[in-house]
């Protein structure tokens, strides 16, 4: 049964104030969010299923701090889409909001209105990197929300940032393994894209704030991503999508590229094959076999063969194949050398 999101965006709603680099209005190209876009919303994607039963409809909001917006119109929103729960139209309902937005008594809401899914902006774990973004949370917000969630039962994916000001490989790294500490199921990966009329654009025009490059993006996230699969937490995202709204002449710069996520698969892949080819050691004139499970050949090729013709620079006495293997399912990476 495929998953299918029904995406309500709550723009601002809710936000006691602005983080440096958001500006929801510009990622979501609206201002103002109805109970009718929900009905909309819901009509629109049940008229364009063949067989709807066949999957599994959430209803979600995003772009927000869905908790903590102001009570009697969270509760209408929330109204609105539990009664498509009910009716069985759909299945469930997914949100995102701020870890200083959690509490029992909003969770006990949550749980009453068939919410099964909180997604998390943790951004990171460090004390200054929070400072820097004006995040208005701390680290230690993001622990008790992580762990009120999971107590109570939801799924909780949680979302960090890369390369906001003041944030280095080791602290992204460290936040990501704070977040598997506190229970999270899910993960989405966001470099950081510099969004006009914002406090980070201003930063980046007075040479304040560097935005990281595509380049540098990949290398990182892919370092992040690692971490996240051997913990075998699903990455769900990476990047900021098309359809959020994201478009070139609102943007002043940052990492942003449409098929962000493939390319930080690749890179994850690489990393990985280079890794596991050094100790072998192969000798010249043999083939490197990498064999993986089939879905995951071409990630593992990379985009182009770019990955292909990487390893034949690093191994030009060899030959390499890519081969899939059914023995193999996820990530599995099997390598070995054929005399020739
Ligand atoms: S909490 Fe989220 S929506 Fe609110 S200002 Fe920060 S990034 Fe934007």
């Amino acid at each position: 049964m495929s998953h299918i999101n029904i995406p309500i965006f709550v723009p601002h709603l809710g936000c006691p104030h602005t983080c440096v680099f958001c500006n929801q209005h510009t990622i979501t190209g609206q201002s103002e969010t109805t109970e009718d876009e929900i009905d909309t919303a819901v009509l629109q994607t049940l008229s364009l299923l063949k067989n709807p039963s066949a999957h599994e409809l959430q209803i979600a909001f995003f772009g927000g701090s869905f908790t903590a917006i102001e009570r009697e119109k969270m509760l209408a929103l929330l109204e609105k889409a539990n009664n498509y729960v009910q009716k069985g139209s759909v299945q469930s309902i997914r949100l995102s909001t701020r870890p200083d937005a959690i509490d029992d008594e909003i969770l006990m809401i949550l749980a009453k209105h068939s919410v099964q899914s909180i997604e998390l902006g943790i951004q990171s774990t460090n004390a200054r990197v929070l400072e820097a973004s004006e995040r208005g949370h701390t680290a230690k917000d993001s622990e008790a929300a992580c762990r009120k969630i999971k107590e109570y039962g939801f799924e909780l994916v949680g979302q960090m940032m890369l390369a906001l000001p003041e944030s280095t490989l080791e602290s992204e790294l460290q936040t990501a393994r704070d977040m598997i500490g506190w229970g999270i199921d899910k993960a989405r990966i966001y470099p950081t894209v510099v969004f006009a009329d914002t406090a980070l654009a201003a930063r980046t025009e007075k040479n304040l704030y560097h935005p990281l490059s595509v380049e540098e993006a990949i290398e990182r996230a892919s370092a992040v991503y690692s971490l996240f699969a051997a913990h075998n937490i699903e990455v769900i995202r990476i990047g900021l999508c098309e359809n959020e709204g994201l478009r070139s002449d609102k943007t002043v710069g940052g990492a942003y590229h449409p098929a962000l996520g493939e390319l930080v698969l690749n890179r994850y892949y690489l990393t990985r094959i280079l890794n596991e080819i050094k100790p072998i050691h192969p000798t010249p004139n043999s083939t490197i076999v990498i064999e993986t499970a089939p879905n995951a050949l071409s990630q593992a090729i990379g985009q182009k063969k770019c990955n292909l013709y990487t390893l034949e620079k690093a191994y030009p006495q060899n030959r390499i194949l890519f081969s899939p293997s059914h023995s193999l399912c996820g990530k599995e990476v099997k390598i070995f050398v054929k005399e020739n």
